[in-house]
């Protein structure tokens, strides 16, 4: 994925004619996707966008993509270099071992996260049995969270091939995380990269948090990037004076965030919490409960409610819906 610039159908041209690396191109937003057939085109395409010094990502191919796997009931504090040199005792190829924890406390779990590498015996992983003479079970690893490149703070690659320019996951700014002056300063501001929104960048609330623009595609039926336009202008849009504004609360601190902290890892993590409309919490939580309790105790005033239930349906009208309820408690209706 190459960012997309005045000049790329040319540089495209220049790719395939006269540096002889077959590539196509597919616009996708601010980003270019280019394609190579093999790896060594890749390799070549990656060398010439370096010495072009183009921004790009890469998305490893299916060939090279690690396949990733859960090993549970490993002992909690066995060395991740242990299990690494049992797995390749068993020629497998190990990418990453990486201990889970719970996402809450960032307590160890034992359950340990493996990347393998391809190759011909990889399956057979599914029926490993033992690790150290401890008995193990093999699962494939579902990722129910969306990885965050820590370089760029997009989302959906890792920062392993990506050559874009370096964002600060706190303020924004054009350099590395770990380099941002706001680190360790509970007041100072914290803004996303992403949306521009009063948070950091790997907040799951941020509209432009993958699952949050599937979601709200989902309510509306609009594409990937008309919801992700929409939800950025809302963010965007300057906050009413008395609205709530997610600002971190004192005891929030912002350099928790920091690179040692971050999205990949299934660790413990704080953010500004965002009332975006969708659910109420804390205040309003309470008093919808106390609603749905209010509710319940005026239905069951009601004598025949499969009856007036049916009689409701009937209708599209809500003033005539409303007239069929209050006819329905009528009976048992008499005030003291
Ligand atoms: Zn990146
Ligand atoms: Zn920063
Ligand atoms: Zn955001």
């Amino acid at each position: 994925m190459m960012k997309r610039t005045i000049d790329y159908r040319d540089l495209i041209k220049q790719i395939n004619e006269v540096e002889k690396i077959p590539c196509k191109a597919k616009e996708a937003g601010e980003f270019v996707k280019l394609f190579c057939d093999t790896p060594n085109n890749v390799r070549a395409l990656t060398d010439f966008l370096d010495k072009k010094e183009k921004e790009y990502f890469v998305i490893p191919g299916r060939a090279e993509k690690p396949i990733k796997i859960v090993i549970k009931g490993i002992p909690i504090d066995m060395d991740l270099e242990e299990i690494k040199a049992d797995l390749v005792s068993k020629n497998f190829r190990v990418d990453k071992v990486n201990q889970l924890r719970k996402y809450k406390t960032g307590e160890p779990l034992r359950i340990y996260e493996v990347h393998l590498l391809p190759t011909a015996n990889i399956k057979e992983i599914y029926s490993l049995k033992s690790i150290g003479y401890t008995m193990v079970g093999v699962e494939p690893y579902v990722n129910k969270q969306s990885n965050q490149c820590f370089n760029c703070q997009l989302w959906n690659h890792g920062s392993k091939g990506c050559k874009l320019h370096p964002k600060c996951v706190i303020c924004a700014g054009n350099l590395p995380s770990r380099e941002c002056p706001s680190k360790g300063k509970p007041d100072a501001p914290i803004k996303c990269t992403n949306c521009n929104g009063p948070h950091t960048a790997n907040y799951r609330g941020c509209p432009r948090y993958p699952k949050n623009i599937q979601r709200s595609k989902l309510q509306t039926g609009k594409s990937f990037a008309e919801a992700a336009r929409t939800n950025t202008q809302n963010v965007n849009k300057p906050a009413a004076p008395n609205a709530h504004t997610p600002t971190p609360m004192p005891g929030q601190n912002v350099n928790k965030q920091t690179p040692q902290n971050r999205p990949e890892q299934t660790g413990p993590r704080t953010h500004p919490t965002v009332n975006n409309g969708s659910l109420p919490t804390g205040e309003g939580l309470n008093e919808v409960i106390a609603l749905v309790a209010e509710v319940r105790k005026i239905f069951q005033g009601i004598p025949n409610i499969s009856e007036t239930l049916r009689n409701i349906q009937s209708t599209d009208n809500v003033w005539e819906k409303f007239m069929i309820l209050t006819e329905a408690f009528r009976p048992n209706c008499v005030t003291p």
